[in-house]
């Protein structure tokens, strides 16, 4: 008789199912609502997917999840970025840390890590019951009663990993967790600026953004888009405001530092640009490692006429041009997805975890991993890395169990 279900087939539903081993594996059965698994990890990381960091420390891995920092550090100690490198490595799919220390498959396609889940899944043997979704899951004695297209199915122990599914946060309700109000994370910022307008694909190298009144600020690469701005720092931002961007609307001011140098220091920068460039045409001679463009833009903003030489600027334009590039201020009205990739920051509230285990605290044998929980990070794969050590932490407690 099948002991164990798991509901959902995703990162997180996969990876428990593929370090079960074989005794285990054939006492479960994986339900998935669509006729295909892992979707997300196949149009994951443009299609490359970005299956982790390359960040070993747990104490370091933790900064990047706004939600889940303090209830990861454990569960990354017992499987971290190094262990899911060597667990696909193990079972032949090569991994590249890129500059970034982002993670890929040597393939740079997700199918290498779709297959490497699919035969481990396999090969220990678990049932895998596709268009199949839970449509009811009932507490009832000893276990818990699974209503699917196919029958009413009983299970001792059943492990969630349905990732952002609002039906299900419904369900899980019933059974008396606590759900925290689902809202998207990781998006762009739109802003329709004279400052910026027409200069998408701009890039800055090292920027930092300030939320005004927020008490909010990331730093990092910033990119202009059609829309407004995006890029690492952008999101970064994104992720750690989530909520509190949510509640105002996407309606707030940001300060921009472009140029990784205090207002003082481009101040004086520009007094002694000043002395030494006295007769060079300011339009013409951009100072700064920032494409041309943004320069005129920002000289035409402060109203400094074409013809201008660095000797005839005065204090108040050079404090002008200083503020512009060190404390620019831009107001953001809504958000935009990037790239198609999002996450949900919100789910079960991770007070109703035992996280050496990945159990309900009040509700025995029901497990839970992946975005289904109140956890989420910044890009950079370490959502997916939350999903495998989660879920390998569940493995390991179902063999102690079911072994
Ligand atoms: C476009 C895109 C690109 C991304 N790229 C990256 C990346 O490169 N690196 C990274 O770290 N993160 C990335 N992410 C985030 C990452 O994909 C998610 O964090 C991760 O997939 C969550 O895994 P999960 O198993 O919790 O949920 P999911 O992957 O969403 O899986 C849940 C599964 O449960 C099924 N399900 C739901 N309800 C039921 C039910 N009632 N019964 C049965 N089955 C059910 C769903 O059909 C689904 O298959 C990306 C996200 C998106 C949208």
């Amino acid at each position: 008789m099948k002991k164990i279900a798991i509901v959902g087939g995703g990162a997180a539903g996969y990876f428990v199912a593929a370090n079960l081993g074989k005794t285990v594996g054939q006492q479960t059965v994986l339900f998935e609502q669509a006729t295909l698994p892992l979707q997300k990890v196949r149009v994951s990381g443009g299609g490359r997917c970005n299956v982790t960091h390359a960040c070993f420390d747990p104490l370091d891995l933790v900064e990047f999840y706004p939600r889940g920092k303090k209830e990861l550090l454990g569960v990354f100690y017992t499987f971290q970025p190094g262990d899911t490198m060597a667990w696909f490595d193990d079972r032949g799919v090569a991994l590249k840390i890129e500059d970034d220390n982002r993670v890929f498959p040597e393939s740079d396609s997700s199918l290498s890590i779709i297959e490497a889940l699919t035969k481990a899944v396999d090969q220990n043997k678990v049932q895998l019951n596709f268009s199949d979704g839970v449509q009811e899951i009932a507490k009832v004695e000893g276990g818990y009663e699974l209503t699917t297209k196919s029958g009413t199915h009983f299970f001792e122990t059943v492990i969630i990993t349905t990732g952002s599914t609002p039906k299900f946060w419904k369900s899980l309700k019933t059974l008396g967790l606590k759900i925290i109000q689902p809202v998207p994370s990781l998006f762009t910022f739109n802003c329709k600026d004279p400052r910026i307008e027409g200069l998408m694909g701009i890039s800055f190298e090292q920027t930092e953004v300030k939320i005004i009144n927020q008490k909010l600020e990331a730093d990092g690469p910033m990119l202009i888009t059609h829309w407004g701005f995006s890029g690492p720092a952008i999101l970064r931002l994104s992720a750690w405001g989530a909520l509190k961007l949510n509640d105002c609307g996407y309606k707030f001011d940001i300060e921009i530092n472009f140029v990784n140098q205090s207002k003082d220091e481009v101040f004086t920068f520009l007094n002694t640009k000043k002395q030494i460039d006295a007769k060079k045409n300011v339009h013409k001679n951009n100072p700064f490692e920032f494409p041309k463009r943004f320069w005129i833009s920002i000289l035409n903003y402060c109203q400094i006429d074409e013809n201008k030489v660095y000797a005839d600027l005065s204090k108040k334009q050079v404090e002008a041009i200083s503020t512009e590039l060190c404390q620019g201020r831009y107001a953001v009205n809504g958000k935009s997805t990037f790239k198609d990739e999002f996450v949900t920051a919100g789910g079960v509230d991770l007070k109703e975890i035992d996280f050496h285990s990945m159990q309900s605290k009040k509700i025995p044998n029901l497990f839970m991993a992946g975005e289904v929980l109140n956890i989420d990070a910044i890009t950079g794969g370490f959502n997916f890395q939350a999903c495998w050590s989660e879920g390998y932490v569940i493995s390991e407690k179902l063999k102690e169990i079911y072994q």
